[in-house]
C-alpha cells in the first residue's frame, strides 16, 4: 500500500509502497478516506530536536483520520465493515492504575500512531477496536478527519464552565479558531482570540472570535478597557506555547481566573507565582482528549449543529504532498486535509 513516511532521519517525507498491516483478533482495519496535518506532522517533516528524539525511522506518519472498516479481527462484535470511523490516536496500556480505574486518557504507557507505531497517512491503518469512534450517520468526512484536534479544542474549551464568562484564546491555529467555535456554542460573552498571525485572526472571527488582538501591536488592558471588561478574563485557554502569550494571559485574568493549558512550550517558561497566588488562579494541564467522554461531546455538539467546517482551509489529494505540507508550514492556512482516494 502507499504511505507517508519518515524514511530517513533528517527533513522530508516520502510517498512509499510500504506492507500493509496485519490485524489481530481485537483489531480493525481500516481504509484511510482523508487525513489532517497536525504540528506534530509539521515537526516529523522538520525533523527538529523533538523528532530527532522521539520518532524511530522508518515510520509511517499521521495521527488525524477518518476512513471506513475493511476487515475486523474474530473478537470484534460491535463495528461492521463499511463502517465510518476515527480512531483515537492514544492507545493505552489497559493495565495501569488509571487505565483500570476507567481513566485511560491518563494511562502512563500510551504509544501514539504516526509518532511509536504506524501511523494514518497510508490507505490502511489498523488499530485496537478500544480506539475505533464511530461516527453519526451524515458526518462531513472532512470534519470526521480532524476530530482528533477538534477534541483536543473541546477537551481544553470545556474544562472550565464557560456559560456567560470572559474567556481568552492565545493562539489562533486551527486548535485555537475550533475552540473558540466551541465556547461561543457554549455561551461564553467575550471571546477574545491573540495571535500575531493576522491570516489566523480572520480565521477565528469566522469560527466565533467575539474580538481578535495582535499582541505585537496592542496590550491587552487596552482591548479589555475597550469591551468594558473591569475584572479580567475568567477563563484562558493557552493554545499557542509561546511565553510571552502565557505572560499575557497570566497578566489579564479575573481574581480567581481558570487557565487550561493546552500550547506545548518548545522551552522553560518562567511565570509571576505572584500572579498565580494572590490572584488565586488556577491553572490546568491539557493533553489529548478524554476517552472517550470528548469523542461523545465532539458527536453530540455537531448534531447540534457546532459547525468547525470553515476551519478547514486547504484540500489536497495525498500524492501532492509535498504542496500540502509547504501550506500548512507557511502559517497562511487553518486545517489541511489530504484526500486518499486517488492515493
Ligand atoms: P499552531 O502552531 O498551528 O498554532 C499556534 C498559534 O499560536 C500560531 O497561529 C501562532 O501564530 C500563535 N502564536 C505565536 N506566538 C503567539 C503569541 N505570543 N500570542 C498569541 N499567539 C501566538 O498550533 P495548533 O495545531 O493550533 O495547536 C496549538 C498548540 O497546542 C500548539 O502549541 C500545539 O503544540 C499544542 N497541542 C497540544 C496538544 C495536547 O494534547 N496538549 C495536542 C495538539 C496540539
Ligand atoms: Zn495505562
Amino acid at each position: 500500500m502507499k504511505a507517508l513516511v519518515k524514511a530517513v532521519r533528517g527533513p522530508g517525507l516520502e510517498l512509499q509502497d510500504v506492507p500493509e498491516p496485519t490485524i489481530g483478533i481485537n483489531d480493525v482495519l481500516i481504509g484511510v478516506r482523508r487525513t489532517g496535518i497536525c504540528g506534530t506532522d509539521l515537526h516529523i517533516d522538520r525533523w527538529d530536536a523533538w523528532a530527532e528524539r522521539t520518532i524511530p525511522v522508518p515510520m509511517v506518519v499521521g495521527h488525524e483520520f477518518v476512513g471506513e472498516i475493511v476487515a475486523t479481527g474474530a473478537n470484534v462484535a460491535d463495528f461492521r465493515v463499511g463502517d465510518i470511523v476515527s480512531g483515537e490516536g492514544h492507545v493505552v496500556c489497559g493495565r495501569c492504575r488509571n487505565c483500570m480505574a476507567g481513566r485511560r486518557q491518563l494511562c502512563a504507557h500510551t504509544s501514539g500512531i504516526g509518532v511509536n507505531r504506524p501511523g494514518a497517512f497510508a490507505e490502511l491503518i489498523a488499530l485496537p477496536q478500544t480506539n475505533i469512534w464511530h461516527h453519526r450517520d451524515g458526518i462531513d468526512l472532512d470534519v470526521a478527519a480532524i476530530f482528533d484536534p477538534f477534541g483536543n479544542a473541546v477537551h481544553t474549551a470545556l474544562a472550565f464552565p464557560v456559560l456567560g464568562e470572559d474567556v481568552l484564546i492565545t493562539g489562533a491555529g486551527p486548535i485555537g479558531c475550533m475552540a473558540a467555535a466551541v465556547v461561543r456554542h457554549a455561551g461564553a460573552r467575550h471571546i477574545v482570540v491573540s495571535d500575531p498571525n493576522r491570516y489566523r485572526r480572520e480565521l477565528a472571527i469566522t469560527l466565533g472570535a467575539t474580538a481578535t488582538i495582535d499582541p505585537a501591536a496592542r496590550a491587552l488592558d487596552d482591548l479589555q478597557r475597550e469591551l468594558g471588561m473591569f475584572e479580567g478574563f475568567d477563563v484562558g485557554l493557552e493554545m499557542s506555547g509561546a511565553a510571552p502569550a502565557l505572560h499575557a494571559m497570566l497578566a489579564g485574568m479575573a481574581h480567581g481566573g481558570k487557565i487550561a493549558m493546552l500550547g506545548i512550550p518548545t522551552v522553560d517558561i518562567a511565570i509571576d507565582w505572584n500572579q498565580v497566588v494572590f490572584n488565586m488562579l488556577t491553572i490546568r494541564g491539557i493533553y489529548g482528549r478524554e476517552m472517550y467522554e470528548t469523542w461523545y461531546q465532539m458527536s453530540v455538539l455537531v448534531e447540534a449543529g457546532l459547525d468547525i467546517a470553515s476551519v478547514i482551509t486547504h484540500r489536497y489529494p495525498a500524492s501532492a504532498y509535498r504542496e500540502a505540507f509547504a501550506t500548512a508550514h507557511s502559517g497562511s492556512s487553518g486545517k489541511v486535509v489530504l484526500d486518499w482516494s486517488d492515493a
